[in-house]
């Protein structure tokens, strides 16, 4: 039920009360790359308004949560971060605080009663209302703007971008797949995609701008479409990559049912698209992914493999694992361990099943795996990965590779650290180089998630 006392903000009236440029905002980012972008997104909103980023949160007499409700967990950090800032805001008269992005969308005004506190909240698809929202809000108003706009792209906006090297690109938003355990359909709406000639010159300029990388964004990347209908993400792919050779080009997410021959080929025949796929699995069993409505079987998600490395031999594919879903038996379990086995990905973001609610299997199933052996299953699904990334890694050592260096190393000044294009970290001595620098380093040596090397010409 709508609470009467929180006016629903009319979705796209775009009025800018007030904006001094001594009001300024810091932003804390949490979860996935789209809400990064969103944040650059959101920082030109706001300071095109002429509000001023600052980067020393106690300076700010706004602060912004950009929230991620994949998971519980994530969830409940919003809400211990708030806990902090409840006293804040009773010490800092008129400071206001908002909650932006999934959490609020997901958990709508139940969310908003639940932090009175809360000057405003805003869902993914409302961020061109934030300037007349912060204007309210200063005026003593409480607004919740959660309504979706499946045409959103955010057209027109030019991110702040917060790197100088690599960035990311959303080309499309939103996802029609609901899976039975995600809410992203739910917080980020229906999907929609950035017509192809926006992302081209898009990407063009990135690359005159001195950026040296670029990844290309989506919940569900390769069910790209675009506004014409006549171009997939194949021909997104083949098209940037032709706008702009000297630019390494990655996506992600991709979903295992949309992935196509002609992707995969373009991505083998262009040098400057990277060898790296992540291609989420989550189970190795097709009863799970059945009842997960994953939309493939374990041999499918297989014979993708098989078409990926028949065309590109030495791709990096990584993955989601979830252990423990419900009424996942211990066969089930060890056919993830099976399908691990004879992938061998690179690396996989792993995680135990917790439901969100709302989800079609919140509704429909028993959330039944008890958590010790969620967490045992977690815990062996981690180390097998462990053993095959340590393998993979170290198959590495003596030989040269390309790595774009991207920071300073967290050791040390004297080394940089940057990525190889099947996405592997590399640390290397700096010798003549510097961040945003093509390097060639030969590996000496690899743990399970870093590699460590020597600039060929400094040998
Ligand atoms: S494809 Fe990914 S984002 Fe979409 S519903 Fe499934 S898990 Fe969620």
């Amino acid at each position: 039920m709508q609470d009467p006392e929180v006016p629903l903000y009319p979705h796209y009236r775009y009025v800018c009360i007030v904006n001094t440029t001594s009001t300024s905002c810091f932003i804390h980012t949490f979860g996935c790359q789209m809400n990064q972008a969103d944040t650059e997104i959101v920082t030109s909103i706001l300071q095109d308004a002429g509000y001023a980023r600052t980067s020393r949160e106690e300076s700010a007499s706004i602060i912004l949560l950009n929230s991620c409700a994949v998971r519980e967990n994530a969830v409940d950090r919003i809400g211990n971060f708030l806990q902090q800032l409840k006293g804040r805001k009773r010490r800092q008269k008129g400071l206001v605080i908002g909650v932006i992005g999934c959490v609020p969308q997901f958990e709508r005004e139940a969310f908003f009663s639940a932090y009175p506190f809360v000057d405003f909240v805003a869902g993914p698809d409302t961020y061109r209302a934030l300037p007349s929202m912060i204007g309210s809000a200063f005026g003593g108003q409480r607004i919740a703007s959660l309504e979706y706009d499946h045409r959103e792209i955010y057209s027109g906006i030019e991110p702040v971008r917060e790197g100088r090297i690599s960035t990311f690109l959303p080309v499309m938003r939103g996802c029609n797949n609901h899976c039975a355990f995600c809410v992203v359909p739910v917080t980020r709406g229906r999907e929609r995609s950035v017509p192809l000639r926006s992302v081209v010159d898009e990407v063009s300029k990135l690359a005159t701008s001195g950026f040296r990388e670029v990844t290309l964004l989506g919940q569900n990347v390769n069910s790209y479409r675009d506004s014409s209908g006549s171009a997939d993400f194949a021909a997104l792919l083949d098209a940037v990559s032709l706008a702009a050779p000297q630019l390494r080009i990655r996506f992600t997410t991709s979903h295992p049912k949309d992935i196509s021959e002609d992707l995969v080929r373009v991505i083998a025949e262009r040098p400057n698209l990277c060898n790296h796929i992540h291609l989420p699995v989550q189970s190795g069993s097709t009863r799970m992914l059945e009842l997960m409505k994953r939309g493939h079987t374990r041999d499918e998600y297989l014979r993708r493999i098989g078409m990926i490395l028949r065309h590109i031999p030495d791709a990096a594919i990584t993955t989601d694992l979830i252990a423990g879903f419900c009424t996942e038996t211990e066969a089930d379990h060890r056919d993830t361990l099976s399908l691990m086995k004879e992938v061998r990905f690179d690396a996989s973001f792993m995680f135990y099943y917790s439901v969100r609610p709302g989800t079609w299997a919140d509704r429909n199933l028993e959330d039944d795996v008890p958590e010790a052996v969620k967490k045992a299953r977690l815990q062996e699904i981690i180390e097998l990965q462990n053993v095959i990334s340590q393998e993979r890694y170290r198959g590495e050592v003596g030989n040269v590779v390309e790595v774009l260096a991207e920071t300073e190393s967290k050791r040390s000044s004297l080394q940089l650290m940057g990525r190889t294009g099947t996405n592997r970290a590399v640390v290397f001595d700096r010798g003549r180089f510097n961040p945003g620098d093509l390097v060639s380093v030969k590996i000496t040596d690899a743990t399970s998630a870093t590699l460590s090397g020597t600039p060929v010409d400094a040998e």
